[in-house]
């Protein structure tokens, strides 16, 4: 990154390392522009299946970290070529808005959603994180997976992820971060290095993540360190990268084309290695919810929208049960649980977890039916319970 980028914000610099970076990034990573998550002891191979599986799975371990519900409507802040995304969009069910500040991104990740049949239920567009123009209240799920580091204000970050979650909505954050505490001018030097290589300003600890979650005003916030996890990310056994670090004329080639920005891509590899082996460099994720009632305290203009509770709880149940099993009719709001869907526990556990993220933790849809006999099971609507929802809210 050039002095004049730093004037005007990292913004550009970072538009333009993704830019230029996109094809690379999709040939040696895929659809993923982050970590893999691996099990303790576990060896990734050197034919890039692995990491392949290893970076789907990071996606999954933070969608069951954060409890993402299904269905839910999600923003998803920096969203690379659109991978997560359309993991959400297709496995679960969700309504995805990604933003990058890559406009080719974008375009990249809609022609993704284009050919997986998802552009009813994903988009892209070239957007800034802290200039969205999305009104208040507008998701059910704030994402930011490997895109918090880049963002230089990141009080001004938790502070629009709160604004734009609607009450009971979940923070949902992995990210890049430093060792808490001081560090040596060998490790400032190390951390110097990678920041200017990946076009970041500066890294927080997870800890102090935490802490601005809070001082936003969010709810239930923790994180967890996942630096043992992610680490084999920049194994340099893995063919396809070491080809590339021995192509020094390709690099060369890029450079000249592209310009110098674009090796930051090569240089990161063994940066990165060095950090999470000595411990500075470290990975996490955090869960953070915006509390139930926080948008009237916070502004009373910000009301949840209207929306048909009934409508709403109806479309979660189809969600995670299935077109195929919802009938040609859909679910409504005189659909019968039991009566008409014959669902099973762990379908209702699936709805019982996604209403207690969204409407309060107070809610208890397993209780509510335990608490019921038989005939009453099989009675049961899906208005009774948006009643039952609604009663507790
Ligand atoms: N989440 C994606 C991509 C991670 S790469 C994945 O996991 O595959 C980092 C992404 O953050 C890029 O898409 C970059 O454009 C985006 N980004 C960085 N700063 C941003 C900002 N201020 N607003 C929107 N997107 C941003």
């Amino acid at each position: 990154m050039v002095g004049a980028d730093m004037e005007r914000g990292l913004n550009p610099a970072v538009e333009r390392y993704y830019d230029t970076t996109l094809d690379l990034y999709e040939e040696l990573w895929g659809e993923h522009v982050h970590h893999g998550y691996w099990d303790p002891g576990e060896r990734p191979d050197a034919d890039g299946a692995d990491r392949h599986a290893a970076t789907d799975r990071l996606v999954r371990e933070l969608v069951a970290y954060a409890a993402v519900p299904a269905g839910a409507h999600v923003l998803d802040v920096g969203c690379g070529i659109g991978g997560p995304a359309l993991y959400l969009a297709g496995a679960l069910g969700c309504t995805v808005a990604g933003i990058t500040l890559s406009a080719l991104q974008a375009a990249r990740a809609n022609e993704k959603a284009q050919a997986a049949g998802l552009t009813d239920k994903a988009e892209f567009h070239r957007k800034d994180a802290l200039d969205t123009g999305y009104a208040d209240g507008t998701f059910e799920v704030v994402w930011a997976l490997e895109s918090l580091m880049h963002i230089p204000d990141r009080a001004a970050f938790f502070a629009e992820a709160l604004r734009l979650l609607r009450p009971g909505g979940t923070l949902a954050v992995a990210t890049w971060a430093v060792c808490d505490g001081g560090l040596t001018a060998e490790q400032d030097a190390l951390v110097g290095q990678i920041l200017r290589h990946q076009v970041m300003p500066n890294f927080s600890s997870l800890a102090q993540h935490e802490r601005l979650a809070r001082d936003a005003g969010f709810a239930d916030v923790a994180s967890a360190d996942w630096s043992d996890a992610v680490a084999n990310s920049w194994d340099p056994g893995f063919a396809q990268i070491r080809r590339f670090e021995h192509g020094r004329s390709l690099m060369r080639e890029l450079a000249r084309d592209r310009g110098v920005d674009v090796l930051g891509f090569f240089y990161a590899g063994p940066l990165m290695k060095q950090g999470f082996d000595t411990g500075v460099m470290r990975y996490g994720a955090l869960r953070a919810v915006k509390p139930v009632g926080a948008a009237e305290a916070v502004n009373p203009a910000a009301a949840e929208p209207p929306r048909d509770l009934p409508t709403r709880i109806a479309d979660l149940l189809s969600e995670v049960i299935g077109e195929d099993r919802a009938g040609p009719h859909g679910i409504g709001p005189q659909t019968r649980l039991d009566g008409d869907l014959y669902l099973e526990s762990a379908e209702l556990a699936a709805l019982g977890e996604s209403l207690r993220r969204l409407y309060g933790a107070r809610i208890d849809l397993s209780g509510l039916i335990a608490g019921l006999d038989i005939d009453q099971i099989i009675a049961l609507t899906v208005a009774d319970v948006a009643a039952y929802v609604a009663g507790l809210r």
